[in-house]
């Protein structure tokens, strides 16, 4: 008899493996096929043999894929670790992270598969042509220092967890990969976690060009089902030493795993928001005790929760506080727009002395990044006669305007419309736009940026809809680096880890709405946003001194502003967490969220309050903190009514002893028939939840 992990979805109650007859003893992490119900499933061996008697009506294994080494020890023992801390099936988890290909194929195409990758990597250029050190800079002295210290860490023993807070431009990635060379060299392999699939292949042309001969693979959403098979086996074989990834990728199984860099840990794509709503970050932490492998988390503007275990001493600090050959980072300037006069065209969205500034640099050959988040032309169409708003019939939410292909288009369920000619309540043909997105604002800068004597002002705009096609954000990009555009309009895609070196000036243009957010962490985020947008201009030196980050803000006094005018990090986050520690939230307690979702807010909120009168009869209720339910921002979405409830603890254990009580009791309640919990669609936890 021997245990399987299989997927079946947690609402089954069957998160645990389950028992299987087999004939012969099978080591764990073997991947066998199952019947399961009517079908027959891909599944984990999760515990080789137990000999106690088995019930007769067991199933038996159909099917060994004997051709693929098993998954280690301590791959399986990561996801359980997932599984039990962020509420999941085990298989579920399992199965949800090894590529989709391995489900589908049997034990003879697997050999095959396997046998080409062998011959493959048998013809590739050998491990020893990695070039030449000569033509690497030397590390600067604050580099050499990190290196030191890293190399002093990992010679005490013990595989340490490192902070590195460099700031932009301080030439984290060169120590990535210098410490990257020390694991490789000593036999190791290396995984990198990057925040956005449209940064691996810039990092991965560095790596490449750092380690040629070496294997890299990539690991991300955006591979077909073939490469990711071939990459993840690649790596699971040893046969890759670099495997280079988004979130999902910190799941690789990498036998000789020796350092893993998450880079802009404090960056919120790390967790996964659906499923398991893992964080990658807290997982390579995890992953890297597990291995005794070293943890190298890189920012300029770390989490405060990375940033208070670095105070507690728990993570080691490095720091590179100055930027290669000494330029000097941004001058920030922060723009009153209370004493702005109100243009007539702009709607006063672009004050007079950014547009100067815009036009100086345009007449110097510099460019200029302008940012703002929001895609489209304008977030609603307005009538002034009958007050009509191109409201989503299905969200709680304005559906915005896209000029181009003139719809009407709903982001949060992609319900889209031909923009109507006329009022569609009272047939007024003048319905107009109200406020503005980067389409508006790429129109509106091709205005104000014109001059009678100049050519017109090259203008780009890259967001989530012009890069909609495959291929076309690269040559975007390109064009940006090649030097053919002058200002590049953009939401905050432009701003995260691109080394544009003929950027000099970059100007946030309506960043306030965060400073007043509900969520406690919208002044951290934006506050990482700004410096790290501001990061891409003057990363050449020749130009650092010039460079300036704008903030047009109704708001210049707020301490935030303040803090970020100095480029002072340290000050904002021991600010941020004397307000977290005097209101008990993370990193100075645990949250989690349950959410539920129903055809009626009432439905929705009934089931919470149900989940809440169980909780308080269960053990351990005393040590958690249960808040009313309240529907999130946008509360319906595709005529889905959403609520959410928000558990707090100040201890993280006794936050997850009380989930493992509490969820299977939600289980129960939902089976029987009790009348809310029918009427929920759904509902999951979300722990460690980071929007709220
Ligand atoms: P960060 O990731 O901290 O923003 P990067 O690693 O991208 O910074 O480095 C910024 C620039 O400095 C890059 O163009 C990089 O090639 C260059 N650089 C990094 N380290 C050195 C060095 N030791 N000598 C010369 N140039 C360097
Ligand atoms: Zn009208
Ligand atoms: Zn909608």
């Amino acid at each position: 008899m021997v245990q399987v992990a299989v997927e079946a979805p947690t609402h089954t109650g069957l998160g645990a493996p389950l028992d299987y007859l087999s004939d012969r003893s099978l080591p764990a992490g073997t991947l066998v096929r199952v019947p399961f119900g009517k079908r027959e499933v891909t599944g984990v061996v999760w515990q080789g043999r137990r000999d106690d008697p088995a019930p007769a009506e067991l199933k038996r294994i159909t099917e060994t894929l004997a051709a693929l080494p098993p998954l280690g020890a301590a791959w399986c023992e990561l996801v359980a670790f997932a599984a039990g801390y962020y509420q999941r099936g085990i298989g579920e988890l399992a199965l949800a992270v090894l590529p989709p290909e391995l489900r589908k194929l049997d034990d003879r195409q697997i050999a095959n598969r396997i046998a080409k990758l062998q011959k493959a990597s048998a013809v590739a250029p050998s491990a020893t042509a990695d070039s030449p050190a000569a033509e690497l800079p030397p590390p600067s002295a604050e580099q050499e220092a990190a290196l030191a210290r890293l190399a002093e860490s990992e010679a005490a023993g013990d595989a340490p967890t490192v902070l590195l807070h460099g700031v932009t431009g301080s030439g984290k990635t060169e120590v990535y990969l210098r410490a990257a060379a020390r694991a490789l060299d000593a036999g190791k392999q290396v995984l990198v976690l990057v925040p956005e699939i449209n940064l691996t292949p810039q990092l991965e042309a560095r790596f490449a060009q750092r380690f040629a001969g070496r294997r890299i693979v990539a690991q991300h959403s955006g591979l077909t089902p073939a490469q990711r098979l071939r990459h993840w086996l690649a790596a699971h074989l040893g046969l890759a030493d670099l495997v280079l990834g988004t979130r999902l990728a910190v799941f690789a199984s990498m036998p000789r795993l020796g350092l893993i860099v998450v880079d802009e840990e404090h960056d919120p794509s790390y967790k996964q928001q659906e499923g398991a709503r893992y964080s990658a970050r807290d997982l390579a932490v995890y992953r890297g005790k597990l291995e005794r492998a070293t943890v190298l988390l890189g920012s300029a503007t770390p989490s405060l929760e990375t940033w208070q275990r670095a105070n507690e001493g728990r993570y080691v600090r490095l720091g590179l506080a100055q930027r290669i050959g000494g330029g000097a980072l941004p001058a920030v300037r922060l723009v009153d727009m209370n004493a702005m006069p109100k243009a007539k065209n702009a709607g006063g969205v672009l004050s007079p002395p950014l547009v100067a500034a815009l036009q100086e640099r345009i007449a110097r050959g510099e460019q200029s990044l302008v940012f703002l988040n929001r895609r489209g032309y304008a977030p609603v169409l307005h009538c002034g006669e009958c007050g009509w708003k191109s409201a989503c019939p299905h969200c709680s939410a304005w559906r915005v305007f896209h000029k181009l292909d003139r719809s009407l288009r709903c982001h949060h369920c992609g319900f889209s419309e031909r923009v109507p000619r006329a009022c569609p309540e009272c047939g007024n043909l003048d319905i107009s736009p109200i406020g503005r997105g980067t389409e508006r604002l790429e129109e509106q800068l091709a205005d104000l940026l014109r001059s009678e004597t100049a050519p017109p002002p090259r203008i780009a705009r890259i967001d989530a809809d012009s890069t909609r096609t495959k291929g076309s954000l690269e040559s975007q990009l390109g064009a940006v680096h090649a030097g053919d555009v002058d200002v590049l309009v953009g939401t905050q895609m432009v701003t995260k880890g691109h080394d544009f070196r003929r950027v000099t000036l970059v100007a946030a243009v309506n960043p306030d709405a965060s400073l007043f957010s509900s969520d406690f962490r919208a002044p951290e985020r934006l506050f990482a946003l700004l410096l790290q947008a501001g990061g891409r201009a003057g990363r050449d030196a020749a130009h650092a001194a010039r460079s300036e980050l704008w903030v047009q803000t109704w708001h210049p006094q707020h301490a935030l502003y303040a803090a970020l005018k100095r480029h002072d990090f340290e000050a904002f986050a021991a600010s941020q967490l004397e307000e977290r520690a005097g209101a008990g939230l993370p990193p100075y307690s645990s949250l989690a969220l349950l959410r539920a979702d129903a055809r009626t807010p009432e439905a929705a909120r009934e089931f919470l309050q149900a989940a809440a009168e169980l909780a308080a009869t269960l053990p351990g209720a005393d040590a958690v903190m249960l808040y009313p339910p309240v529907p999130p921002p946008v509360a319906r979405v595709a005529d889905v009514e959403r609520m959410q409830m928000l558990i707090e603890s100040p201890s993280r254990a006794a936050l997850q002893r009380f989930l493992a009580i509490w969820l299977p009791a939600i289980h129960g309640l939902r089976r029987d028939r009790a009348a809310a919990s029918q009427r929920v669609l759904r509902w999951a936890v979300d722990v460690d939840p980071l929007a709220i």
